[in-house]
């Protein structure tokens, strides 16, 4: 290839035509110290494939933001040849109850709804195409959930040095910030779009507040030992509806991995005495159960709302009714369907 020539190696779908030459560092290792570019030349890199993990600790300047095929979505362009997806909040096709309803940004636990109360299992969606999680921090556990001495431990314990970063795990917003002298320090609570709040507790430091966005990956404050702690940790909790499961459930602290995407949430997993590690032993115990559960889950079904949709049309087409597509969604039957929502049909 003639380097005198200009280059323009664009790849991928992203159209780059607004990335200036000032904007792209030029960096080949295919160019001898010698060679010298012509003026006009510009280098684009190949974006890369994986998404930036965290917004708060890069330095780079957006370039350009993309609308992507899905509403509600863009992509944003830095001009250090990395992107990410940005959600817009105010038509984002997540279930717009759940930032609404037990909203409480001054209580640690806003919910009071009885265990029974909550379904026998449930389908979570951790991750949805975006990717869009990150682990909390990653260490070595030094105390798991569960029975602790005469108190029951709600969370998991992660060890840090104080002042390493704290990350965001989900997309989401922070629901609660506070100081707990008697327990969790400085503490920072973010509810999920999958519904689920995560717990961050003994901060030396905290850089949201309530009311705000956070993207997965977020630097949110950073780990220390506030409140009732002896040295530096990470005290995390999982909740859903207010009711802690054992984090180690989704996430490998070691590794930092999610372990999987869907979530399978049952009800019996709600217990101080339901520990991860026991999962072996509870699911042979109750084999019919499972069975059970996993007919209920396989059994569902959904639709994601596209242009035109009503819900008579999606009723008819699924062959159930929209009184049943109602129930099943906690909507009413004047409830605007937002273009990409997903709704259980069956
Ligand atoms: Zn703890």
């Amino acid at each position: 290839m003639n380097l005198r020539q200009t280059l323009i190696l664009c790849l991928g779908v992203f159209t780059l035509s607004t990335v200036s030459a000032q904007d792209v560092p030029i960096k080949n290792t295919n160019i001898k110290a010698t060679d010298s570019l012509p003026e006009d030349a510009i280098i684009v890199k190949r974006v890369p494939l994986e998404s930036k993990k965290s917004i708060s600790t890069t330095d780079a300047l957006v370039v350009d933001t993309i609308p992507s095929s899905s509403e509600g979505l863009s992509i944003v362009l830095f001009n250090d040849n990395t992107w990410q997806y940005v959600r817009d909040r105010s038509i984002s096709g997540t279930d717009d109850t759940v930032f609404t309803e037990y909203w409480d940004t001054t209580k640690t636990h806003p919910y009071n709804i009885e265990l029974k109360d909550l379904p026998t299992s449930m389908v979570v969606d951790l991750v949805d195409t975006l990717k869009s999680y990150h682990y909390p921090i990653k260490g070595r556990i030094t105390s798991k959930y569960g029975p602790r001495r005469r108190r029951i431990h709600q969370g998991i314990d992660i060890d840090l040095e104080t002042g390493d970063p704290i990350y965001s795990t989900f997309d989401g917003r922070v629901r609660y910030v506070g100081y707990i002298a008697k327990g969790y320090g400085n503490l920072i609570i973010i509810r999920h779009d999958n519904g689920m709040e995560t717990y961050y507790a003994h901060l030396s430091r905290v850089d949201v507040e309530p009311n705000q966005w956070v993207n997965a990956g977020q630097v949110i404050g950073a780990g220390g030992d506030t409140g009732r702690s002896t040295g530096s940790h990470l005290h995390y909790e999982i909740r859903y509806k207010g009711h802690s499961f054992d984090p180690l459930r989704l996430i490998d602290f070691e590794s930092g991995d999610l372990r999987r995407e869907t979530f399978l949430l049952k009800r019996t997993y709600f217990s101080p005495y339901s520990r991860f590690t026991q999962d072996f032993e509870e699911e042979v115990q109750s084999v019919e159960e499972d069975k059970k559960i996993e007919k209920e889950a396989t059994a569902m079904k959904y639709h994601t709302v596209r242009k035109g949709d009503t819900l008579g049309r999606i009723a008819i087409n699924n062959g159930t009714t929209v009184t049943k597509l109602c129930q099943l969604n906690g909507i009413k039957k004047t409830t605007t369907l937002q273009i990409g929502r997903r709704l259980r049909v069956r």
